[in-house]
């Protein structure tokens, strides 16, 4: 089941990207949050790497559950700065940086531990008070604090597109996202940054026409979450 629904969206991914004509990779995280660690062993044996939580304690009690998952782990939600500490020592990409007080947490956290910690910067470019996420008009500055941190790697970006009846609609603020990440590059080192975090289950398809090289999907590979 699990295995047939990520091969579906592993074919849908490679669509999106020939209808664009790109042939460059896409990542493929699929958010385990709600799920229990049984869904994300059974991913894990039939080709998942990436794995996306969005709070820090049930990522702890998974990775204390299943110890030996060999995957790479990234937090997709909201951080609250008093978790800062076990989100650096517990995951690999952290791609919910959302204002400069979470940004300076995690320094101050990796620092501590001596870590260089991968993160994304999270931009709420529909503005939606809903969500997390710096403002476009804020977003340069903030790179250029980040990029004075030592304890950081700023990856990339990462956006959350609005819930829209007609998902088209969200098309514009991936194409904004597009434009912002392809901007940033000239704040940080060549190379540096690789990462354009968007697209879940429902508009995917458009985030990868639109640059997204890094995909977090839940519900089309694990089905819908029982709260
Ligand atoms: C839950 C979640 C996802 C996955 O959502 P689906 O619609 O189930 O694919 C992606 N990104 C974030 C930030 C999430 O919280």
């Amino acid at each position: 089941m699990i295995k047939d629904q990520i091969e579906i969206v592993q074919s849908r991914i490679q669509a999106a990207l020939s209808r664009v004509g790109r042939t460059d990779p896409v990542i493929l995280i699929a958010v385990t949050k709600n799920h229990p660690v049984s869904s994300m062993r059974d991913a894990i044996n039939n080709g998942i790497i990436h794995v996306g939580e969005n709070k820090v304690q049930e990522a702890l009690r998974k990775q204390e559950e299943f110890p030996d998952n060999g995957a790479t782990w990234h937090l997709i939600g909201h951080l609250q700065t008093n978790k800062a500490k076990m989100a650096v020592s517990h995951f690999d990409l952290i791609h919910s940086i959302d204002s400069v007080h979470v940004l300076q947490a995690v320094q101050h956290a990796a620092a501590q531990i001596q870590k260089v910690q991968d993160i994304l910067l999270q931009v709420n470019i529909a503005r939606e008070e809903s969500k997390f996420g710096m403002t476009v008009e804020d977003f340069p500055e903030i790179c250029k604090l980040a990029s004075t941190l030592p304890n950081v790697c700023v990856r990339g970006l990462m956006c959350i597109a609005p819930d829209m009846e007609n998902v088209e609609d969200v098309r514009p603020i991936f194409r904004i996202a597009h434009a912002l990440y392809e901007n940033m590059k000239h704040t940080f080192m060549e190379g540096q940054i690789q990462y354009l975090s968007m697209g879940m289950t429902h508009d995917f398809e458009i985030a990868i026409e639109e640059g997204a090289n890094m995909v977090r999907i839940g519900t089309a590979i694990f089905g819908s979450r029982n709260y």
